[in-house]
């Protein structure tokens, strides 16, 4: 049965009054956003969509058939026009005589920007014959949840035939490419009626002479299969049952917060990896089901499944009626390393002598009964979007086994694609990782203003960072800034008081179930406060000493658990004050807590090294723009200690620095970046004054 919890049929979303009016380049952008809206339809990045169209050639001016065809990379949910490659569909015909046949398939890429139409910089993907030679203006390729799930059948032949009658075909699976192309415009010869085609363990092919009716097409041949689907697997068992039952949802994201960096330190000795924690109702009864381990071993199908999930998942072994996770703790090193040795036999039993060299071989996808499933990559989109991938996988495998049995693709047809020459083009072609890449950073006192702008360096570099923060209408903004910037995936808010122990060790539980771990703690939050010592209170001592020197030893403490968890070195940063070295007048309280926290910072420093972690401290003075210390008593307590207004300070301050300069948040960040990435890999213990020059706080 496939799952119905997301409502079971497909609404037809065409809508008339706006397709009216649009070029046909207009339509197909509108028909793949359609389609690709709903997930059920296809995932995140698969299937592509096409239409012919007859333009004016810019170099003749006469009219010729333009091939729009969604190109390399991309989402059909969000494509725009520059999405699409564009073609001459004469030159895609003239192709066929340069075709030596399907040991040479390969090569026709080759050709394909010979073919480009107008000088359209998009990349032709791999597709693109699929689209060219069905001879139809438009062409559908998805990936439906439901149809996949007939395809991985292993007698996908007859179901497709006993769902769709003559009206869809059915072709053996092949690997797609210009044989692929030539066998699909065959079909449509041999069967002018049929309005499309099943691709065993893949997908669907549809078609029509307008966009509308291809559209509609897919649509209703998805909600055929569905319907199938649930009468055909009314009453019968799901994966065989359930054998065991979900913990309740707090225990479950215990469980990940303290196995999750454990796994992510075992995987993550090339390159770190970003982790992503999903339990969602669909995963939990796949994970607590009898036939857990039989499906997942045959691995996934539909080659962009496997592509982002590696041809089959790592089960973790752990029974939720007696939940012994340090059992579980205590073999994952052997299971990991089990795994890798599989990955390494699978690739030499089918590697070709100009195979790519073998990639990274751990799991990707990590299934844990009782708990849900845990997925790994090298960033935060691509490990929830494997994720994703998998529950796509898990949808199929319900359709496929309830109705039939599944079959996964042969190994050497995975294998032929997972290390195909040209995915591994595609892979070249990637940008070169960004400098923290892979990173993950929690920052407290993150809404505030050298807070703000360290979240902002440290995601400018790729890392991934949570904001800690007391202040919730701050933290709300920070994230919603920063996340717009940045994309989602990479900024988790979450409210941390640092002199609450409790609420630090959640707030470090939290970031490891949303990112997998932690590998920089950049301890900033902070305040600043002013009187003599006569007038200190006993409660203003306190609050400085509670926040600058125990909430930063709360923090380091739970960042070092973490790191000696995952045991692949970790970097602490504070962020003190040129007050710590340097006495001032009037604020006793915050210059001797701030001092505290630069000798913290050395103590972490001999305690760590062994471990690779590193602490380093950055002294800012006078940071006044962006900063809320700067707009409270305490910048009228400065500018009245030195006989002037608060609009003179800033000039006060420049003035008085060796440099003559003003310094400002981004200034900090950039020291703070400094230490936490490895350009300054071999140094520990140290201090950065940034304060445009100041002889008294002078290290020595
Ligand atoms: P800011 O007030 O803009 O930011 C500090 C942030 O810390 C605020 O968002 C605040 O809500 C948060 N915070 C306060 N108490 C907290 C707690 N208990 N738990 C969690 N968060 C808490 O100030 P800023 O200028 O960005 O200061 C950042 C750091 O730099 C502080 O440690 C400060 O002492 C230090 N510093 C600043 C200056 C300067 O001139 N701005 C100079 C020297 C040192």
């Amino acid at each position: 049965m496939l799952d119905k919890r997301s409502g079971s049929r497909l609404a037809n979303l065409w809508d008339d009054a706006r397709a009216e009016g649009m070029s046909g380049p207009e339509l197909l952008v509108y028909r793949s956003n359609t389609l690709g809206s709903d997930k059920r339809v296809t995932n995140y990045g698969g299937g592509n969509t096409s239409s012919k169209v007859w333009q004016k050639d810019p170099l003749t001016g006469e009219d010729v058939e333009v091939l729009w065809v969604k190109g390399s990379g991309g989402d059909s949910a969000s494509i725009k026009l520059d999405g699409f490659a564009t073609l001459y569909m004469d030159k895609l015909r003239a192709l066929k005589s340069l075709y030596r046949g399907v040991d040479h398939e390969d090569e026709m890429v080759g050709y394909l920007p010979h073919c480009t139409f107008n000088l359209n910089p998009r990349t032709a993907s791999i597709d693109t014959p699929l689209h060219a030679f069905v001879p139809k203006a438009c062409v559908d390729h998805m990936h439906p949840d439901a149809i996949i799930a007939i395809a991985a059948a292993k007698d996908s032949r007859a179901i497709t035939k006993e769902v769709f009658g003559e009206a869809i075909g059915w072709l053996p699976w092949k690997r797609p490419g210009f044989e692929l192309g030539l066998w699909l415009e065959k079909f449509c010869r041999e069967n002018p009626d049929a309005k499309g085609v099943v691709l065993e363990s893949h997908g669907l092919f549809t078609w029509g002479d307008t966009p509308k009716e291809c559209y509609e097409t897919t649509i209703s041949v998805i909600n055929q299969a569905i319907d199938w689907f649930e009468r055909k697997s009314d009453g019968k068992a799901i994966f065989g049952g359930e054998v065991v039952k979900a913990l309740d949802a707090p225990a479950r994201r215990a469980i990940a917060a303290k196995l999750m960096p454990r796994i992510r330190g075992l995987i993550s000795e090339k390159s770190h990896k970003l982790g992503h924690f999903d339990d969602q109702p669909a995963v939990l009864e796949f994970v607590n089901s009898k036939d857990l381990r039989p499906l997942a071993a045959l691995g996934t199908s539909c080659p962009d499944h496997f592509l982002r999930t590696k041809i089959r998942p790592l089960v973790i072994e752990f029974d939720p009626a007696r939940p012994d996770v340090d059992a579980v703790i205590a073999r994952l090193a052997d299971d990991i390393a089990a795994y890798r040795v599989g990955y390494q036999a699978y690739y030499d039993s089918c590697k070709h002598p100009d195979s790519p060299a073998i990639r990274d071989p751990n799991a990707v996808v990590y299934l844990m009964p009782g708990v849900g499933m845990f997925t790994f990559a090298g960033d935060k989109a691509t490990a929830r979007i494997s994720g994703e991938f998998y529950v796509n996988a898990i949808n199929v495998m319900r359709g496929a086994s309830t109705v039939s049995s599944y079959v996964g693709l042969p190994a050497q047809e995975a294998f032929d694609i997972e290390y195909w020459q040209l995915e591994e083009a595609k892979l070249q072609r990637l940008p070169k990782p960004k400098a923290l890449a892979g990173q993950i950073a929690l920052v407290t006192g993150g809404a505030g203003g050298i807070g703000r702008a360290t979240a902002n360096r440290l995601l400018l570099e790729g890392a991934c960072v949570v904001l800690a923060d007391i202040d919730e209408t701050a933290l709300a903004g920070a994230h919603e800034e920063l996340s717009k910037a940045y994309g989602k995936d990479f900024v988790r808010p979450v409210r941390i008081d640092v002199t609450s122990e409790d609420q630090v060790t959640s707030g470090f539980a939290e970031t490891s179930v949303e990112f997998g771990g932690i590998d920089i703690l950049v301890s900033n939050a902070g305040l600043a406060s002013s009187a003599p010592i006569e007038e200190t209170t006993l409660a203003l001592w306190n609050k400085n000493m509670d926040i600058l020197s125990t909430g930063y030893f709360l923090v380091s403490r739970e960042a070092f658990r973490l790191f000696r968890a995952q045991k692949i070195g970790g970097n602490v940063v504070f962020v003190a004050s040129k007050n710590g070295l340097a006495a001032s007048p009037n604020a006793a309280a915050y210059c001797t807590a701030k001092a505290a926290e630069i000798h913290l910072a050395r103590c972490l420093a001999l305690e760590g090294a062994e471990a690779q972690i590193r602490v380093n401290v950055v002294n800012p003075d006078a940071v006044l723009r962006g900063s809320k210390i700067w707009t409270g008593e305490w910048k009228e307590q400065r500018a009245a200690a030195y006989k002037m207004s608060t609009d003179d300070l800033e000039e006060h301050y420049r003035s008085r620095s060796m440099l003559k300069r003003s310094v400002f948040p981004e200034d900090i960040a950039e020291a703070i970046y400094f230490f936490a990435s490895d350009m300054s890999a071999k140094s520990t213990g140290n201090i950065v004054n940034v304060d445009a020059g100041n002889a008294q706080s002078f290290t020595r």
